[in-house]
């Protein structure tokens, strides 16, 4: 029986191997760096709406500076492209459109008030947790293919996804929770 996978290994050498596996973790790096680029443009869209369905004045805040930092991390990543000589482009992230789905859906299925209010944190916290995994990662690919300086400005991002999840969490555990429970 033929196995193509393994007869293609058997004919490459060491060398050439070695090649091929740096070039591919290399293409994996630029394409999750498109997919994170589509997600961060995408929030620049789907915050604004949690914003405009929040009411807890600082959960508005909380979102609010949130979109503000979005925008830049989207700059952040333009310049993350050009510094790996890449073209910044986007490519759908699956992942991202189905949890900004997941907020619509929770937006719509409660009342407006602290009981969406708790809704939307937990949306957000679902956000601020796949970028904070997406942009541990790129950093650490960055940081193993020599890319010290795009390194630094994914750590900026991490950064700022980490800050936010933590402000997030502080807001609904101050009140909102036990806000949204006691609502009748
Ligand atoms: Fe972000
Ligand atoms: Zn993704
Ligand atoms: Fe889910
Ligand atoms: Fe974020």
């Amino acid at each position: 029986m033929q196995n193509t996978l393994s007869g293609a290994h058997n004919q490459s050498n060491g060398h050439t191997a070695k090649a091929d596996t740096a070039h591919g973790f290399r293409a994996l790096f630029v394409n999750e760096l498109k997919d994170i680029y589509w997600a961060e443009n995408a929030l620049t869209k789907a915050i604004p709406e949690m914003v405009k369905n929040a009411t807890s004045e600082e959960l508005v805040a909380a979102l609010t500076g949130h979109l503000e930092e979005t925008k830049e991390q989207v700059k952040r990543l333009e310049e993350v492209f050009s510094l790996i000589k890449e073209k910044a482009e986007a490519k759908k992230c699956e992942a991202m459109a189905g949890l900004i789905k997941e907020a619509e859906e929770i937006m719509k299925s409660t009342e407006k008030g602290v009981v969406r209010d708790a809704g939307i944190i937990l949306a957000a916290q679902k956000v601020e947790h796949y970028e904070i995994a997406t942009y541990g990662t790129l950093f650490s690919f960055a940081k193993t293919l020599g890319e010290d300086k795009a390194a630094e400005l994914l750590q900026k991002t991490l950064s700022e996804e980490v800050g936010a999840d933590v402000h997030l969490t502080e807001i609904a555990e101050a009140f909102i929770n036990i806000e949204a429970m006691e609502a009748a």
